[in-house]
């Protein structure tokens, strides 16, 4: 059976350029980046490198650039990091709803602590209410959180009016751009944000390796104590071939910007549109403009989205209900709650997220497998039999 794999924005295949950078970096340039001999000169230079490389592609200073092991420890660091930094400053912090779990999970950790968390509204397709934020700022807020692009929706925030809005308090700001950088192109500086989270396996790089952005000034109280590694800002033996690989990733995926942004938004568009034309009682989340070329993400009325999900599995087609995190568990999505979406509706809801590999034909044969499976399930629901006639979608 064809394996068919629409979750990227889950995580990726790692690019065979990318791996092939990386190889030697397991065996025989094994060094410790910390060592003071050859071994660890060699070492410390492909760090370097890395580091150049993308801090050069999204307009920082290399030492603004730390690496880690990914986009839930940079929110991790960001968040209580700069809470910690400042809290002599204020206790007060500002998010969006529609977070990763690895800051909406922290921001509940801080709040045990003693600070105060505050969300801002967001509209039907996921765009913060600059307005509203306006009017929950406060002299004692210290950090205003938002993401670049949401991972389940596909929603570009704009994070530039969001960076005026905290410095205009006196509030430092921080973006998640895990599911934007090298997708979209970054420029730190005309975002005005003062750090920064990314991750490698978004963008075809290996798993485990990521980094925070810091604008030089910023304080950051360190969450990993240990060594000098990071400019002492983060302790534990640099995974050499991971940031080689994640510098890699991200110098292939920034010098093919253009061409994925438009290979794979194709994809995506032809798929929603089929689906809204073959599809009925089905509604797409999420904005049409302003988003993640990347996501479709559809609420199925009267089905449970793992049911889809799994008669999706079986014809070899891999996609995702809500976010991979969330999956397991059968809270409805967050996101979509918070959006609006009414609950029901919420549950009955998947995410597709198309890849640079992936082929118009893997597109339109899962749309017919989609469609042929939304049907049958739905003959098979007591809910479709006695609402389905009603169109209230
Ligand atoms: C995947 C993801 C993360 C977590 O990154 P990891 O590198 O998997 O820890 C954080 N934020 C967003 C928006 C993501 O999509």
């Amino acid at each position: 059976m064809k394996k068919i794999y629409f979750d990227h924005a889950a995580t990726t295949p790692v690019d065979k350029r990318v791996f092939e950078k990386m190889v030697p970096y397991f065996t025989e340039i094994f060094g410790n980046a910390n060592s003071q001999h050859a071994f660890g000169r060699e070492a410390v230079s492909a760090v370097d490198e890395a580091r150049d490389t993308i801090a050069k592609l999204i307009n920082c200073k290399p030492s603004e650039l730390y690496f880690t092991s990914g986009g839930t420890e940079s929110d991790n660091w960001a968040l209580r990091g700069v809470a910690n930094a400042y809290k002599n400053k204020g206790n007060h912090i500002i998010i969006s709803p529609i977070e990763h779990a690895a800051m909406l999970v922290t921001a509940k950790a801080l709040e045990k602590q003693g600070f105060k968390v505050d969300y801002m509204k967001v509209d039907e397709y996921g765009f913060v209410d600059l307005e509203h934020l306006k009017s929950i700022m406060t002299d004692k807020t210290i950090l205003v959180g938002c993401m670049l692009a949401n991972n389940e929706v596909g929603t570009i925030e704009p994070i530039a009016e969001i960076a005026k809005i905290a410095h205009e308090y006196g509030a430092l700001c921080f973006t998640d751009a895990v599911q934007a950088a090298g997708v979209l192109k970054i420029d730190v500086k005309e975002l005005g944000v003062d750090l920064m989270s990314m991750s490698s396996h978004k963008i075809y790089g290996p798993k485990g390796v990521g980094a925070l952005y810091i604008r030089n000034g910023v304080k950051v109280d360190s969450i990993i104590t240990g060594g000098h590694q990071e400019r002492t800002k983060r302790g534990g033996t640099t995974n050499v071939a991971g940031v080689v690989g994640f510098g890699e990733a991200f110098k292939i995926a920034v010098s093919e910007i253009d061409k994925n942004f438009e290979y794979v938004s194709g994809l995506r568009d032809h798929f929603i549109e089929r689906v809204l034309k073959e599809v009925p009682y089905v509604k797409l989340n999420g904005p049409r403009e302003n988003r993640l070329p990347a996501n479709a993400d559809f609420s199925f009325k009267y089905i449970e989205g793992e049911s889809i999900l799994f008669s999706l599995d079986l014809a070899g087609i891999s996609v995702s209900s809500g976010s991979a995190c969330s999956s397991g568990s059968l809270e409805p999505s967050h996101v979509l709650l918070a959006l609006g979406v009414p609950e029901g509706l919420a549950h009955g809801s998947i995410r597709f997220s198309f890849g640079k590999h992936n082929t118009i034909e893997e597109v339109d044969y899962a749309v017919d497998v989609l469609r042929d499976s939304v049907k049958r399930l739905r003959e098979m629901s007591p809910l479709f039999k006695i609402q389905g006639d009603i169109k209230n979608v």
